[in-house]
């Protein structure tokens, strides 16, 4: 019998593809979302994919009785943890509100797990951890840096309190440590749904590509890079996606009733912004206005991950290039004009 999956924040970017990724490997995923930062409209996306109807309770995940009600009825058998708020900047302005709904919902969440006896848990990360690293690309043993945000400090301490509970629960738990998630589903009925003006280069190059901004401004040229552009990991959502099936998979398969690790979820491969652009001019067909303009501050200069762990322990690598998730953004832009 199909096991039911609990998906915290599945409506959004990465939850929706990840959602599609499961239900397309046999389990039968469960959403729970305030629809804070994402859209209603996902859920016909997703039934648009799947030929069916995903449970969804538009809820808050912080709230303690709720989720053991959720995980009950539905007999859940695991949870992967995607809800929170991610934009770097309101993150610096509203720390409170970033620790608040961060780490009280993963606590919460812990907490009802544990509660009604679920052991599997799949938390979302991010390669924030790892800084400025010296020398690119990080393994998971790459020392964790101060982290120079609130939202980095939530994804820091998040992992942080999953490792602790391992240690006196009986939880299993992986903490994904994501590089740059681009793309969109191939069929453009889910994708990234920025609300105003986009923070991530893909949808402001998208955006741009489709007329609604006059031109990108590229953060820096003079790093010391090929190019004098940064470098990140871009990764296809899609293969992100897949990767959290990988790694629930990989809990199910262990045998000690705790067990706790990091992975890398990315290409392995680096790209700087410029490249990106032209490989997106490429796809377009047409050049991108863009300007070179002062540097963001808090950038990280180059990074980019050692996928091995994640090969050798989970059996999963990406299958999808950056081309192909450059014209699955570009597909899905051309969706809204
Ligand atoms: N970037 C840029 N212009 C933009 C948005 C992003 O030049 O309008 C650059 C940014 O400096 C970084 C890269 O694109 O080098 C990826 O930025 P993003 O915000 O998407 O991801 P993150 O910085 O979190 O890795």
């Amino acid at each position: 019998m199909s096991q039911n999956i609990l998906v915290t924040g599945g409506a959004g970017f990465i939850g929706s593809h990840t959602v599609v990724a499961l239900a397309e490997s046999g389990f039968n995923p469960i959403i729970i979302d305030d629809f804070s930062n994402s859209e209603p409209s996902v859920l016909a996306g997703l039934r648009n994919i799947l030929g069916r109807d995903i449970p969804c309770y538009a809820q808050d995940c912080n709230q303690f009785s709720l989720l053991r009600s959720i995980i009950r009825d539905h007999q859940i058998s695991g949870v992967i943890h995607f809800a929170a708020f991610k934009a770097v900047g309101e993150s610096m302005e509203e720390p409170l509100a970033y620790y608040r709904n961060n780490l009280g919902s993963l606590i919460t969440l812990i907490d009802a797990m544990l509660a009604e006896g679920i052991t599997n848990l799949i938390f979302s990360s991010s390669c924030t951890v790892y800084g400025n690293p010296d020398n690119p690309p990080v393994t998971e043993l790459t020392p964790v840096k101060p982290a120079t945000s609130v939202y980095g400090n939530t994804k820091q301490i998040g992992e942080e309190i999953i490792r602790d509970v391992c240690a006196a629960k009986p939880l299993k738990a992986i903490s994904l440590r994501y590089f740059n998630p681009v793309g969109a589903h191939p069929s453009a009925e889910i994708g990234e749904l920025p609300r105003g003006i986009p923070n991530n280069l893909v949808p402001y190059v998208t955006q741009t590509a489709a007329g609604l901004r006059k031109q990108l401004t590229i953060f820096g040229g003079d790093y010391p890079t090929t190019d004098g552009t940064c470098i990140r990991d871009y990764i296809h959502v899609m293969d992100l996606a897949e990767a959290h099936v990988a790694a629930l998979q990989f809990s199910f398969q262990q045998k000690e009733s705790v067990y706790y690790d990091t992975f890398n979820l990315g290409s392995g491969q680096g790209n700087s912004v410029l490249e990106l652009v032209h490989q997106f001019e490429k796809i377009s067909k047409k050049p991108l206005p863009y300007q070179i303009g002062p540097r963001r501050e808090g950038d990280v200069v180059a990074v980019w991950a050692d996928v091995q762990k994640s090969k050798e322990l989970l059996g999963w690598s990406t299958r999808r290039s950056l081309e192909e998730a450059l014209r699955d953004a570009w597909r899905w832009q051309q969706k809204f004009g």
